[in-house]
């Protein structure tokens, strides 16, 4: 198990990492994918030294070569891959798969000048061990999703699914989102009755990496958490501008601590 906390050291100079996650980016939302367009496009000088996207980037992925082609949504994916390849010119820019977007594969990343990073992910920096993931694969009581989770993350699952015609991975992808929106709205639409990441999973993860802080999405439940024994868990905003209380926030990570940033003052 060791092996999935394998260490990364920032550079020496990073002074700042910036977070996000669970933007679920789709053609059909425009106020937060500009909201995020403008975002990505700052000045260099006001940028952290490199950005984390922690999942969820995208609202869904069903392969690659959805960046070809004329289609609206084609378009838009090729217009957030321009905006992110602009920003990984001057910022480093990593990218953890979510459970909407696991099928970003190499192709996908090169177009959006993304690095990938494994989920989890330890990281040294400003003199603490840091554990970033998704959060999807700590919520255990969710059982049926944790099945499913197993299944399509399988390679002989994806390639099997790749191999079929677009049209066709589209149509699954919608009918996976429209089961999944009922199970939302059986719920009353009330994430906190979702599954939560795992509080004594969460805290296996962080002593086998070493680390205090786990830093992950996925939930939409934004909070800090004192996992005892010094340990936490920092829990990122989701994106949605176009909600009654829009929403957006970046974490940054300094020598200074965390600090959450709406996007205004991000
Ligand atoms: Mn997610």
């Amino acid at each position: 198990m060791t092996d999935r906390f394998a260490q990364w050291r920032a550079p020496a100079h990073w002074q700042a990492v910036d977070c996000i996650s669970d933007l679920h980016l789709q053609a059909g939302e425009p106020a937060t994918f500009e909201a995020w367009r403008t975002w990505l496009a700052r000045p260099v000088s006001e940028r952290a030294d490199a950005l984390l996207i922690l999942g969820d980037l995208f609202e869904v992925w069903v392969g690659d070569d959805a960046l070809q082609g004329d289609g609206p949504d084609a378009v838009f994916w090729r217009t957030c891959a321009q905006a992110l390849r602009t920003h990984a010119q001057d910022t480093p820019t990593y990218f953890m798969a979510g459970n909407r977007d696991f099928l970003l594969g190499p192709a996908g990343l090169d177009a959006c000048g993304m690095q990938a990073l494994n989920d989890p992910t330890a990281l040294d920096f400003a003199g603490q061990r840091w554990l970033f993931s998704h959060g999807d694969e700590l919520c255990l009581a969710d059982t049926d999703y944790q099945r499913f989770r197993t299944q399509v993350r399988d390679p002989a699952w994806q390639q099997a699914f790749l191999a079929q015609p677009l049209a066709q991975r589209e149509g699954t992808a919608r009918e996976l989102r429209r089961q999944s929106e009922a199970r939302k709205q059986a719920s009353g639409n009330d994430p906190s009755l979702w599954a939560d990441v795992d509080a004594a999973a969460a805290r296996l993860w962080l002593r086998a990496a070493d680390a205090t802080t786990l830093v992950h999405g996925h939930t939409h439940r934004p909070a800090e958490h004192d996992l005892g024994d010094g340990m936490r868990r920092v829990v990122l905003s989701d994106w949605d501008l176009a909600a009654p209380a829009p929403r957006a926030e970046v974490l940054r990570i300094s020598a200074k601590g965390l600090q959450r940033r709406p996007l205004k003052s991000a």
